[in-house]
């Protein structure tokens, strides 16, 4: 199994470290393959990630990504979209799960869902125009791009509650009523309990009554704001990890960026990329050794060995050992 590792810039560098140290003391047969992508090879080389990268990426199984922070460039061309299209990365999967201890802002934790986000479409088509006076973006929704994401929305929601949302704001942007036909018509096929609701009113449901949800699905733009929003439910961007899935290739990566307010200081919570890590031993059928993953966690919140995003003082490499270090005495009993 070959996994490209792409720290990126920021916080990247100091949180997948830190996951890449747990995957390690699994012990499983991994090729690593590093690769310097993102704004500081940019201003080193001009270049934020070339042909070249995309292919060695396509040379591997999956990918570990820290985070990247956007080029200044109104000619840039994003690395996470580039690479998500390139390999057809057509879910963004993002669980939305209360840890042990943790209250985010509404002071509960009596939820967990997972939003499945439309990954290569919407309004990151990348179909657009920048003029001095008028700027547009093509928003496209396709059957083939709505079926598949449903598909893999309720193959979820049979292994979960067999409950699904469809989050859409097709009374004002018509091209979501396709979305929202097309959902339901594959939910009906699989025998899911379903729902709609529009993007707004979601927002707000989401705060106030999260436990209503199981499996949310949408369209891009709205499931990228509303997963950043879930993460305040769960208690930091720090926590909250996500995998982008296609049919051959699996890329994991927080849902924080590279955090300039905090990088090089080694606060950075590496839990979301840790989480990760996670997420790419289920995705490779390790459940048990991923079920090791959350043990460690709990053990490190309930001993308050915390980032200062939770209120405490200890560094992102010491939360990194000390979960590395939880596992390692697990796998010998
Ligand atoms: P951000 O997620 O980097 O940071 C938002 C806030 O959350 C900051 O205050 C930050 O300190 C905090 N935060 C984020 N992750 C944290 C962690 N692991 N531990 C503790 N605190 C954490 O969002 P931003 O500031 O809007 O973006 C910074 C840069 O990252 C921008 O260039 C943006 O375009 C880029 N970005 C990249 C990705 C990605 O590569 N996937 C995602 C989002 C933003």
């Amino acid at each position: 199994m070959k996994l490209a590792v792409i720290e990126g810039d920021g916080i990247g560098r100091e949180v997948v470290p830190a996951a890449v140290e747990v995957l390690d003391v699994f012990g499983l047969e991994f090729e690593k393959v590093p690769l310097e992508l993102g704004y500081a090879r940019w201003e080193r080389t001009g270049t934020a990630m070339s042909d070249e990268d995309i292919e060695t990426i396509k040379g591997c199984d999956a990918v570990l990504f820290g985070a990247i922070t956007t080029v200044p460039d109104p000619n840039y061309k994003s690395v996470l979209l580039t690479i998500r299209k390139e390999l057809d990365l057509y879910a963004n999967v993002r669980p939305v799960k209360p840890l042990p201890g943790i209250m985010g802002v509404t002071g509960r934790n009596d939820f967990d869902f997972v939003i499945v986000r439309e990954n290569t479409e919407g309004l990151y088509s990348g179909i657009e125009e920048i003029g001095q006076d008028l700027s547009w973006t093509k928003r496209v929704v396709t059957r083939k791009g709505s079926e598949r994401i449903a598909e893999y929305a309720c193959k979820l929601a049979k292994q979960r509650k067999n409950k699904l949302t469809i989050v859409h704001k097709s009374n004002v942007l018509k091209s979501d009523k396709l979305f929202l036909d097309v959902c339901r018509q594959v939910a009906s096929a699989h025998g899911v309990e379903y729902s709609d609701m529009l993007v707004d009113s979601m927002a707000y449901s989401l705060m106030m009554h999260p436990e209503r949800y199981d499996v949310v699905v949408t369209t891009n733009l709205f499931g990228d704001i509303l997963s950043d929003m879930c993460a305040a439910l769960v208690g930091s961007l720090g926590l909250v990890p996500s995998a982008n899935i296609g049919e051959n290739y699996a890329f994991f990566e927080p849902v924080h960026g590279s955090a300039p307010d905090i990088a090089g200081k080694g606060i950075s919570n590496p839990l979301a990329a840790i989480l990760c890590v996670k997420m790419l031993l289920e995705w490779m059928g390790k459940v048990k050794e991923a079920s090791l993953i959350d043990g460690a966690i709990s053990h490190v919140l309930e001993n308050k060995l915390i980032t200062p995003d939770l209120g405490g003082t200890v560094s992102t490499a010491e939360v990194g050992h000390a979960v590395a270090e939880y596992v390692k005495n697990a796998l010998k009993t």
